[in-house]
């Protein structure tokens, strides 16, 4: 039995998911990815995951090992029918408790099967009835098997004793849609009854950043974190191809203004990179500037292949802001339609400034738009060389004040300096159209 919590110090909840099928690979483990996430939001400190197969041992020591230090133990799966669904008679084993037929149940998985014109229950379905002893069934709307909550701690040599202490184990069926059913719009409710005292639910804020690396960012935030003392948030860096997500994150009554006053905090540290909160993709953000300015854009790409303007044309709405674009492979391509020198070309190279900004230029001409974008660059794993090495990428943006161009080497494969070069187009036109005359985007 885990001893009552302390004020403040939260309640901690595990994941149990339960399948062969999980084990081989054969099926993602989307339960616990989501109730990871539900509990987080309820407040329940989530310590810990695990899968483990169908087989009864297996289960019956997951249930034991899964309940040290929580106060909420949730398992998916096993709760069907069929004889490979042995779930209730892992707890029933696992606590020493007998499982009995829940009249209540039986009544209405009967009245189920009338319904749909069955003369009667089969006897496989009949298992979906039995409970362990002293466990309560919450029923299932929507599929057969019900949740059931159940009090480990109040067992006493088999029998039910009186303690109402957590820790609770919860059983809900491997559906992923009813298991999602069953824990938002069943179990919630018991969930709040038992835990909603001492509960409570995080702030979180997410902001999207592009263009630094993490560490670069986490080491500036950390320096300026140093000298907060305005109450407790947990800062956390989620890093990927488009950027860094910066989550804050903090609870009690304070959390709010807490996550505020970080925020103003951080403000001048993440103005140049941050381009959107809670998920939004930077062509979102991009097509908000667009409009706002009643601007369009083309684009010439050639190491992207596409991407920025397919990134760009997956936005609802983006008719009114995207005017087209040139995949300007091969070099001929790049001279016929874009217009950029045979003479660039030959002095610089298609991977260079001059080229950048011929491209843009020339596709403003090809594709009229207030502003043009243009990516050039060596994508890899060949066509590197001393000078222009696998990752050189430049990027250029053109309207009518004139063009700029930037160039950026990108680590990774061919595959990840592609969409880290169309997340910096992106970038960069972003914050081109910030402040579209200043030079320095
Ligand atoms: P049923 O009444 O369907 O037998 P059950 O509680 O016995 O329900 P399972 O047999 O374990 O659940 O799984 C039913 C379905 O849900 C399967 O297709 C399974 O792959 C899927 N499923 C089970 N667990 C998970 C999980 N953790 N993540 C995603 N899908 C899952
Ligand atoms: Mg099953």
């Amino acid at each position: 039995m885990t001893p009552p919590p302390e004020p403040g110090a939260g309640l901690a909840a595990r994941i149990l998911t339960i399948g062969d099928e999980l084990l081989s690979g054969e099926r993602l483990d989307g339960n616990s990815r989501w109730l990871a996430r539900y509990l987080s939001n309820q407040g329940f400190q989530v310590l810990g995951m695990e899968s483990v197969g169908d087989a009864e041992s297996a289960i019956v020591s997951a249930l034991l090992r899964g309940l040290e230090d929580v106060d909420l133990l949730v398992v998916t799966g096993g709760l069907g029918p069929t004889l490979d669904d042995r779930t209730r008679q892992a707890v029933a084993k696992a606590w020493g408790v007998r499982l009995e037929e829940d009249q209540h149940l039986l009544a209405e998985l009967r009245q189920r099967f009338q319904a749909r014109g069955f003369s009667h229950l089969p006897e496989t379905n009949r298992r979906v009835a039995l409970v362990p002893a002293g466990a309560r069934a919450l029923p299932n709307g929507q599929g057969s098997a019900p949740a059931l909550w159940f009090h480990p701690a109040r067992v006493v040599d088999g029998a039910f004793a009186g303690s109402a202490d957590p820790p609770v184990v919860l059983l809900l069926p491997g559906v992923p849609a009813e298991m999602r059913h069953l824990m938002e719009e069943v179990a919630a409710p018991s969930i709040q009854e038992v835990f909603g005292a001492s509960l409570s639910p995080p702030e979180t804020r997410i902001i999207q950043t592009t263009g630094i690396p993490e560490s670069e960012l986490a080491g500036r935030i950390e320096a300026r974190m140093a000298g907060w003392d305005g109450g407790s948030v947990e800062v956390a860096y989620r890093p990927s191809l488009r950027g860094v997500e910066v989550a804050l994150r903090a609870s009690g009554s304070q959390a709010g203004a807490a996550l505020q006053g970080v925020e103003s905090l951080l403000q001048d540290i993440l103005a140049p990179y941050r381009y959107d909160q809670d998920g939004g993709d930077l062509a979102e953000a991009v097509g908000r500037r667009l409009r706002s300015r009643g601007w369009t854009v083309s684009l010439a790409e050639s190491c992207t292949g596409g991407e920025v303007l397919w990134r760009l044309t997956s936005v609802p709405g983006c008719s009114e802001w995207v005017r087209g674009g040139v995949v300007a492979y091969a070099n001929e391509i790049k001279g016929d339609i874009l217009g950029v020198k045979e003479s660039t070309l030959a002095d610089h190279g298609a991977v260079s400034e001059a080229v950048a900004l011929e491209m843009a230029r020339g596709v403003r001409r090809a594709v009229p738009a207030s502003v043009a974008v243009a990516v050039t660059g060596v994508a890899g794993p060949g066509g590197g060389s001393p000078d222009k090495p696998v990752g050189t990428v430049w990027f250029a943006v053109d309207h009518e004040g004139g063009g700029r161009a930037e160039v950026l080497r990108f680590p990774g494969l061919r595959a990840e300096v592609r969409e880290r070069a169309a997340q910096h187009a992106l970038h960069l036109l972003y914050r081109f159209l910030e402040d579209p005359e200043g030079g320095n985007g």
